[in-house]
Parts: C-alpha cells; structure tokens; sequence
C-alpha cells in the first residue's frame, strides 16, 4: 500500500501524478485525475462506489494501513 504514495505514474495511463493520485474506485489502482475523471463519466461508475461502501460496511475495507 506504501507504493500508492510513492510512485510517480498513473497505473492506467502511465501519465504524471504530480498533479493528484486517487485511487481507483474500481479496483486497487492509482490513478491521475484525469483517469479518475474519466471514472466518474462511466456508466456503472455509481454502482461502483456503492458496492465499495457495501465492503466498508461489512468490515472488509482494506484502507490504508495494509
Ligand atoms: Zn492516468
């Protein structure tokens, strides 16, 4: 989990992170915000971030301590 902070390249695009990192609401990735921004233009990308609240409600969200 300590990469997420320290590299310095999208997972998805492999463009800059200088600018911000987040993490991918779809699976474990980091990403720039223009690939998030992209993330939230997809159509289940709601589904998504319910089915990632659904996880933390039921004690399986991983965070940031791993
Ligand atoms: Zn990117």
């Amino acid at each position: 989990m300590d990469r997420f902070f320290t590299q310095e390249t999208c997972d998805r695009c492999g463009g800059s992170l200088k600018s911000g990192r987040i993490m991918s609401m779809y699976n474990e990735e980091c990403i720039c915000m223009v690939c998030k921004d992209k993330e939230r233009e997809q159509s289940d990308y709601k589904e998504a971030v319910e089915a990632e609240h659904e996880q933390i409600k039921k004690g399986n969200y991983k965070g940031i301590k791993g």
